[in-house]
């Protein structure tokens, strides 16, 4: 039985967006997360986040998942955002019933002048529509910020705060396409997934202001975050489809792994490379130390 002060059993994910192949940034991010889980003798979901129908690419998700299954990675479950919308809108209607969300006439130029003008940071939301539309038409919802100083305990990277009135303003829930927006659906799925710990990119740390902000106004659980290094491309770009990164499916996966291990601080023996796959996850396994991972965010990549 369960008891007052029972621990949650660990649960960790990886979530691809289904915009491109899986390229060595993911990898890094989906091995730390799975490694993580298994030391934790916990569960480990592949969750793909397929909600952005304009930058998805056709069979980006099956490949994806190919690709894992080549690596040797073992999900214990498999979910698809574009399956829980209904969850997203009920979750959306209770933030407007609460008379926490506003609807917003501005386009992406518009704010993006005042910014200019005002020498504010360009993804910056100045609040215009807060106090009403001005006789516009709505094109998105809003969430109302109404506790902006946020603090964020990042196993990884230490503690932070953030003020969320300076750094996004009352940021997008659902967009003038009618799509809902990744800061929601990954708030509410990470905290009814029963996410404990989110183990990730360090890119979407300000993100996770964002998102922990949402669960908390909903009443829901936040898990814990450890945001690791991003890997970089010697101009220090993030790598990614823009950045024409490399498709990990044409490399050997040991030798990917092994690079993946070394870079998230593990210090892998060189004659893993060698060995099988079964035996590279076997260290991995048992040798997996989080808090090896450097305090850095980004890393160059190899590949
Ligand atoms: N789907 C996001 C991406 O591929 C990551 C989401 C997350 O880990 O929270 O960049």
């Amino acid at each position: 039985m369960p008891t007052a002060n029972h621990k949650k059993a660990y649960r960790g994910r990886f979530a691809p967006s289904p915009s491109g192949p899986l390229h060595f940034g993911s990898l890094l991010a989906a091995t730390a997360s799975y490694l993580q889980a298994r030391q934790q003798q916990g569960e480990w979901w592949l969750r793909i986040e397929d909600i952005d129908p304009p930058r998805e690419v056709k069979g980006a998700s099956q490949q994806i998942i190919d690709t894992l299954a080549l690596y040797g990675f073992e999900w214990d479950n498999l979910t698809y955002q574009s399956q829980r919308l209904a969850l997203y809108q009920g979750y959306l209607e209770k933030l407007q019933q609460a008379s926490l969300t506003y609807p917003c006439a501005c386009s992406r130029k518009e704010i993006q002048q005042f910014n200019a003008q005002q020498s504010k940071p360009a993804g910056l939301y100045p609040g215009t529509c807060r106090s009403g539309l001005n006789g516009k038409m709505a094109r998105s919802i809003r969430i109302k910020i109404t506790a902006p100083i946020q603090t964020l305990h990042d196993t990884i990277q230490g503690s932070q705060t953030s003020d969320l009135s300076r750094t996004t303003g009352d940021f997008i829930l659902k967009r003038a396409d009618g799509l809902f927006s990744y800061q929601l659906a990954v708030a509410i799925d990470d905290s009814t997934q029963g996410m404990t710990q989110i183990v990730r990119g360090y890119d979407l740390h300000a993100s996770s202001f964002c998102q922990q902000y949402i669960q908390q106004v909903l009443g829901l659980d936040s898990p814990d975050y450890a945001h690791i290094p991003v890997a970089v491309t010697p101009d220090g770009i993030k790598l990614s489809k823009q950045s024409a990164a490399q498709d990990i499916a044409t490399q050997p996966p040991r030798q990917v792994l092994w690079q993946a291990l070394t870079i998230l601080g593990q210090q892998p023996p060189a004659n893993l490379k060698t060995q099988s796959l079964k035996h590279l996850w076997q260290w991995g396994f048992a040798n997996w130390n989080l808090s090896s991972v450097p305090q850095a965010q980004s890393v160059l990549s190899p590949f």
